[in-house]
């Protein structure tokens, strides 16, 4: 029987993201016992790569702004079909979560007078993104994992969960195992966070990290909670599309946030050509217009190319497809051009963008300050996830909470920009609180030896397979065509029920992957475990989005190419049945309270 190292805490939190390092902070602060699991080395989470900033209504650049602009934003970006408390609550409380970051030490860029600059970005009304340079989430993870070690937080680095322990209907801990030696942990603990990220790496073209799989989402939902709105994946539209190397490496919105253009093949700026009504009123209907807002002209509206991330990516996957497309199939982002209004862009440019000035010029050989870039859609972030309380971020499984990208809710059909950063300090903080106040109200479960020997063995089973039959990484690519192919950013109900036996076939066949070799820094068997997780989202996504049938944010049907308004009042929900199968079920939007809705109202 294999062996395990044994801990023991109040609170385990399953992520060293933004989200849960906030949350780990909070329910240390609160006297309680916490213990954080990574995958990779603290500091290296997926929230460093984040670049463009930090939504959050101060007002410092204009002072128009406030929570309820910011809220409507939200809701309007969601599509209506966010869940309005947790949009409302996390309008209020992101000032205070950057001020409280900026008290434990950030070094925000600066206005002229000295306060946090805000920049631009899609979907947002005013300036509104606290941000250093195209650098935010490196500035973020190291200020909260210096308040992190500093408040005593117990750090499992290296260290995955492939399993969720539960004790009379409660969870009692977890099981993983660390990555370099392969050796078993198990984790006692009275609550648990689940801030894992995303699932990105179920597709082809991605800005995700390795890390992205899909863990909590799937460790959520094999312990009976519910997963919400998982059709709605975000295609980013700016991913870089040459060399093929460095396909989907994300190009942040923060280039067009400073006045970067898009253009075709014709050098035609396309964006001016397909405004959506919804947005009609707050668009900018000339380029010089759209030019003195980037440039902080209160009188300007945004230029087209700010409007929400997935109606951009629609437009420039239609340019492809109809020929205007770039030489490597995407399409023409420039903020060279602002030479010609600048009289020092390429410094300016260098300066706001130093990190894309970079990335440009050693990857693809390009600089931006004199070149256009080539870019087209990747997937990004996923709004579903697992289905939580708005206040306390619980699920609906007695003591497992979570928080952050693999939670959903805030952003309904689709994410503004810098509104993930600030959902994991609110949202982080929030479910750290309320997991605290679990755990101090009751006394550790005992665990059930069975449960441990099960996932112990569930481990093992690649090994005891050895290398004969196929590898993990064949399956794993073929998941990730037949997603990108078949439930991607246009949709179809025959594409889908494809995707629907892909997958049935592609679980059989890693159920009888293999891998040689021993435990010991050994990729493969870390590669046939994620599988489980891989193809668990995927199955969610795909049937969730066959469930949907209209077309609303991150979500396009081609075959139901309009909002339908009787799907704009329900979520779409999945969870695991009694017999193992995935259950899809539609759950009514709770009524807004008459108070937001004149919010709503007040700002169309
Ligand atoms: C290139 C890029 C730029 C972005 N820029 C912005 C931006 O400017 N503004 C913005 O608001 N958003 C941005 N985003 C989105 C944002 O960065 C993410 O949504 C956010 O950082 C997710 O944070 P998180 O705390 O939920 O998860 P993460 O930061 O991804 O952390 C997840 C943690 O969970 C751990 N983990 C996962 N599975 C397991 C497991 N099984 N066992 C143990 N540990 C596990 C990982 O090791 C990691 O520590 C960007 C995203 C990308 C890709």
């Amino acid at each position: 029987m294999p062996e395990h190292e044994t801990f023991d805490h109040d609170v385990l939190v399953i992520g060293a993201g933004g989200a849960g390092l906030r949350a780990a902070i909070e329910a240390s602060a609160a006297g309680v016992s916490v213990g954080l699991v990574c995958k990779s080395l603290l500091g290296k989470a997926h929230t460093v790569m984040a670049e463009g900033g930090i939504a959050a209504a101060l007002a410092n650049v204009d002072d128009r702004d406030n929570w309820q602009v910011h809220f409507a934003d939200t809701m309007r970006g969601g599509q209506y079909v966010n869940n309005w408390r947790m949009a409302e609550l996390h309008a209020k409380e992101a000032p205070d979560r950057v001020r409280e970051l900026e008290a434990w030490g950030a070094l925000f860029d600066r206005t002229a007078d000295g306060r946090i600059l805000q920049r631009n970005f899609g979907g947002h009304r005013y300036p509104r993104l606290a941000h250093v340079g195209d650098r935010t989430g490196l500035e973020m993870i190291r200020t909260l994992q210096d308040r992190g070690i500093y408040m005593g937080i117990d750090v499992h680095m290296e260290c995955t969960i492939v399993r969720l322990l539960k004790s009379a209907g409660r969870v009692s801990g977890a099981f993983g195992y660390d990555r370099e030696r392969g050796r078993f942990k198990l984790f006692r603990a009275k609550a648990i966070v689940l801030a894992t990220g995303g699932i990105g790496r179920a597709y082809k073209i991605t800005s995700n990290s390795w890390e992205y799989t899909g863990d909590g989402h799937t460790l959520a939902y094999d312990a009976g909670a519910e997963l919400i709105d998982m059709e709605f994946v975000q295609f980013h539209p700016t991913g870089m599309v040459w060399p093929p190397s460095v396909r989907g490496i994300l190009v942040t919105e923060g280039v067009r946030g400073e006045g970067g253009v898009l253009k075709n093949n014709l050098g035609r700026r396309f964006m001016f050509d397909d405004i959506p009504e919804l947005y009609r009123s707050q668009t900018a209907d000339n380029e010089d217009e759209g030019w003195r807002y980037t440039q902080g002209d209160k009188t300007a509206r945004r230029p087209p190319e700010l409007l929400t991330r997935d109606h951009v990516s629609r437009c420039i996957v239609r340019e492809i497809k109809e020929g205007r497309g770039s030489p490597h199939g995407g399409v023409f982002l420039d903020i060279s051009w602002m030479a010609q209004r600048l009289p020092n862009a390429a410094e300016h440019i260098k300066k706001k963008l130093p990190s894309m000035y970079h990335q440009f010029k050693q990857l693809a050989d390009i600089d931006i300050t004199r070149e256009p870039m080539e870019v087209g859609p990747t997937t990004h972030y996923i709004m579903g996830g697992v289905r939580v309380d708005a206040d306390s971020q619980m699920s609906s499984v007695p003591g497992l909470f979570a928080a952050g990208e693999c939670a959903a809710g805030i952003n309904g059909a689709n994410r503004l920009g810098g509104n993930s950063l600030s959902d994991l300090l609110v949202f982080g903080k929030r479910a750290g609180e309320f997991a605290a106040k679990f755990a101090q109200s009751r006394k550790a479960d005992p665990i059930d030896s069975r449960q441990v020997e099960e996932a112990e063995y569930w481990a093992l089973e690649p090994f005891a397979r050895g290398t004969g039959g196929e590898g993990p990484y064949q399956v794993q690519y073929a998941l990730q065509e037949m997603m990108q192919d078949l439930v991607g950013i246009v949709r179809n109900e025959n594409e889908m029920q494809r995707a629907l036996e892909g997958l049935a076939s592609l679980r059989e066949r890693a159920q009888k992957v293999g891998v040689g070799g021993n435990r010991e820094y050994n990729p493969g068997w870390h590669a046939a475990l994620d599988l489980h997780n891989l193809l668990t989202v995927s199955a969610a996504v795909t049937r969730s989005a066959i469930e949907r049938r209209e077309s609303r944010g991150g979500h396009f049907r081609g075959d139901y190419p309009d909002k339908d308004v009787a799907f704009g009042k329900i979520n779409i929900i999945v969870r695991k049945a009694q017999d193992g199968r995935m259950e899809v079920s539609r759950a009514p939007i709770p009524e807004m309270p008459e108070e937001l809705e004149q919010v709503i109202d007040k700002m169309k």
